[in-house]
């Protein structure tokens, strides 16, 4: 730390990203990127587009923004686009909490919220997940503090009905509920038909997992116009240029070929059901996850102590020590082909232990 640097940040702890090694080829199962290319249309956009960076982009994401509303059948003064949907979550908890109205979220979620939480100052409230990983609703009722729910959630995979967050949107009317779909086109129910019968409810979704867009860093949010201008002056008091001209391009050109998303989504669905089956059969406790990942523990072997044996083999997977969760470890679903050669791997580790 230098001596200029804010004491403000001073007990900050950075929310670490998964691992993006450079030192040999992985079978990469850690970060729940996609294993197939974006489209075709949107690579070919975005190559058109790079021709003109020397503009600057369009601060209104106008085209994008047409493209997605008539894609999810809402109004485009519903939407608002950010760079990944982690951009999204952190403008949330810069609009609607303050050191008054604290966040509120699972005590296993997505890593980044309490990093979150912390940068903005906001107190926070962790809240315990059910012995069986599951989020209960009626904790979650008349809360006075701004949730955040991803759903499914990570890294369980484990998803809420569209019933039961629509009882948590009405169980808490004076507080902003924030629904992250990062992982809902795999298999959950998405509560984006419930914004209009909600105006608390906002809906992060992002271009990174199911369109295959990771690197491009998109992301969006759906909701009350009310709430989407309350974020757009956040983005306009922040970065307005926030989404650049190729990733523009490339969200349009994913957003016209919805049938190459939809057939990559049910290969993972499939992919993940023969993973999941097949991990049971050696042995290992899966959560049902309809997410594009499993989380998965063996009684034979510790998580961590896996997650090491199978970077020694080239396949890497993510394992998080928080103690509640450090015998299990992540895996991403990614063609069959990975989940052959994960499976290998794993019987061999296994062999002699079990
Ligand atoms: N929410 C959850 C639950 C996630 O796991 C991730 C991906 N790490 C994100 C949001 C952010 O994704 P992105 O910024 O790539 O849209």
């Amino acid at each position: 730390m230098s001596r200029f640097f804010s004491g403000r940040f001073d007990a900050l702890e950075p929310y670490t990203p998964g691992e993006q090694p450079r030192d040999m080829r992985y079978v990469k199962l850690n970060t729940n990127e996609s294993p197939f290319p974006p489209s075709a249309k949107a690579v070919e956009a975005a190559a058109k587009e790079a021709e003109r960076l020397q503009l600057y982009s369009d601060p209104t994401c106008t085209a994008l923004t047409e493209k997605l509303a008539e894609v999810y059948g809402v109004g485009t003064d519903e939407i608002l686009f950010t760079n990944g949907s982690d951009e999204l979550l952190y403008f949330a908890f810069l609009a609607f909490c303050d050191e008054g109205r604290g966040a509120a979220f699972p005590n296993v979620t997505y890593g980044f919220y309490p990093v979150y939480a912390e940068v903005t100052r906001v107190p926070y409230t962790e809240i315990p997940l059910r012995e069986d990983f599951t989020i209960g609703v009626e904790d979650y009722l008349g809360l006075g503090k701004t949730i955040f729910i991803a759903n499914p959630n990570a890294p369980t995979g484990i998803a809420l009905g569209r019933e039961q967050i629509a009882r948590i949107a009405a169980g808490n009317p004076d507080s902003v509920v924030v629904i992250d779909e990062a992982y809902v086109d795999f298999g959950a129910e998405s509560c984006v038909p419930l914004v209009r019968e909600y105006d608390n409810l906002l809906v992060a979704q992002t271009f990174s997992k199911s369109r295959s867009m990771a690197g491009a860093r998109l992301g969006f949010g759906i909701g009350n116009p009310a709430l989407i201008r309350d974020l757009n002056t956040l983005k306009y008091s922040t970065n307005p240029y926030n989404i650049n001209r190729m990733t523009m391009a490339a969200g349009v050109g994913a957003l016209s070929d919805e049938a190459y998303t939809r057939r990559n989504c049910l290969t993972i669905r499939e992919n993940r059901a023969f993973a999941a089956a097949e991990l049971e059969k050696l042995g290992f406790t899966v959560l049902p996850s309809l997410a594009n990942f499993l989380f998965a523990k063996h009684p034979a072997i510790d998580g961590g102590e896996l997650y090491r044996e199978l970077k020694a083999r080239g396949v890497l997977v993510r394992h998080f020590t928080k103690p509640s969760i450090s015998d299990y470890n992540r895996i991403t679903i990614g063609t069959r082909e990975q989940m052959q050669i994960l499976l290998d791997r794993i019987a061999e580790i296994l062999e002699g232990r079990t």
